[in-house]
């Protein structure tokens, strides 16, 4: 076939892609399913953009206050209907999925308040706005406490512990959907209600939170179907497609949103202002083509888990499990194999696919990481790319692709590198 030769240009041999080829061919009826999905969410998106009557006027450039700012405004309430809410906050001056994380935090949250998360520690840089790691202006230096309960060993929810862990005090209840860099399990959306419903049941005015980062659109129902009280992204994740150039996103009650606004501006002006600059189409087209986005992303990471588990390296979730986020872990237990694997993906990027990805030291974790990414919007994870933070057991966390055949190329590029390396025998391809 003609895309064989093409992947030649770029040193892919005949038992990479014997083997990759063989395994996209076996997992057509799986990706059937997420087409399916794909459907619903994109009618979804569409009708949330017809109920909120976006306008070509929406997409024009606001500077200044931003008062009055239609684009902005619609674009909320898009986001709003979308996710089933009573309001959002959607804004290119939150800058990343953590400062959208830090100011549903901070907004609803007052001194003596504790936070509890029932699904183990949150994400490495959650770590240090909360303060679990000494850091300036951390919720701890306001007074708010925090406290988490790991999930069970088999994966379950510890029902006791959770009991036991929410306090009178208990103000907020955060809940990662995703794994992160932990070794649990994705949640899925029933799942997440499931817990919700019991701590609703112990303490039924606590805010529910859901940190939603790489989850969006992988179900048909969002955390906010199921009784959250606001979700939280970030706009260079699934809910941008690819296309925001930054953002993210606070959806939820009029109340959580309007705290959150009150903390991201100042007291006073909430929403009121925050112009969209020239951000507005990019956003809306973002979310537009965000369903899409996210299941080529999904598929992508089935392939690469199939890829490395058909060669023995371990995978999570494995190949066959369902899916709760666009994330795939493949553990090498050597630290030169996640370093392989990141240099194979690099060399797959439409931009600096000539640099060497290396190990540094990043702000907000606490090991070296690497991360390979040649990405149209800097530092982008809902487009090709992997981390990693180099320690025990070694694992790569590879996610994106804005296109499947890009995720596709990607980890072909990935397996030849591993080859070349000397991690993966030409024989086991065969
Ligand atoms: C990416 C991510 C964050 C932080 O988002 P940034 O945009 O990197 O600041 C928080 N939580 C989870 C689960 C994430 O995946």
């Amino acid at each position: 076939m003609k895309s064989e030769n093409i992947y030649k240009g770029f040193g892919i041999c005949d038992e990479v892609y014997g083997y990759c080829s063989r395994i996209a061919e076996s997992l057509k009826p799986r990706f059937e399913k997420i087409d399916e999905i794909a459907e619903y969410n994109q009618a979804k998106i569409i009708r949330a953009m017809q109920e909120a009557r976006v306008s070509e006027a929406c997409l024009l450039e606001t500077t200044g206050y931003g008062y009055n700012d239609i684009g902005r405004d619609t674009l909320e309430a898009v986001y709003a209907a979308a996710f089933h809410t009573e309001d959002a906050l959607v804004r290119s001056q939150i800058v990343c999925g953590t400062h959208a994380l830090a100011t549903a935090l901070f907004g609803n949250t007052r001194p003596g308040d504790a936070v509890f998360s029932p699904v183990g520690l949150p994400y490495d840089t959650l770590q240090e706005v909360i303060g679990l790691r000494p850091s300036a202006g951390s919720l701890k230096e306001y007074g708010v406490d925090f406290s988490y309960v790991d999930l069970l060993p088999e994966g379950s929810f510890d029902w006791e512990g959770i009991r036991a862990g929410i306090r009178d005090n208990t103000r907020l209840v955060t809940i990662q959907r995703s794994r992160g860099y932990s070794d649990r399990h994705s949640l899925s959306v029933a799942e997440i209600g499931e817990l919700i419903r019991f701590i609703r049941s112990i303490k039924p005015d606590a805010v529910i939170m859901v940190d939603n980062c790489y989850g969006e659109f992988i179900e048909t129902i969002e955390p906010t179907d199921v009784g959250a009280d606001m979700i939280v992204g970030s706009l260079i994740k699934n809910p941008g497609g690819g296309i925001a150039p930054v953002g993210g996103y606070i959806a939820g009650t009029r109340r959580c949103v309007e705290n959150a606004a009150a903390r991201l501006t100042a007291p006073g002006l909430g929403k009121e202002v925050g112009p969209s600059l020239g951000n507005s189409r990019l956003l809306y087209q973002g979310f537009f083509m965000g369903p899409h986005v996210a299941a080529s992303a999904e598929k992508g990471a089935i392939f690469a888990a199939n890829i490395y588990e058909g060669l023995g390296f371990d995978v999570t979730p494995d190949g066959r499990e369902p899916r709760e986020d666009i994330i795939q872990a493949i553990t090498f237990h050597d630290p030169q194999g996640v370093i392989s694997f990141s240099k194979g993906i690099q060399k797959a990027a439409p931009v600096d696919s000539f640099v060497t990805p290396e190990p540094a030291p990043m702000p907000g974790y606490s090991d070296q990481v690497i991360m390979a990414a040649g990405c149209f919007i800097s530092g982008s994870s809902i487009e090709l790319s992997c981390d990693g933070p180099l320690r025990e057991p070694y694992t790569v966390y590879f996610q994106g692709g804005l296109t499947w055949y890009h995720s596709k190329f990607g980890v072909m590029m990935s397996l030849q590198q591993m080859v070349e390396d000397g991690f993966v025998q030409k024989e086991r391809l065969i």
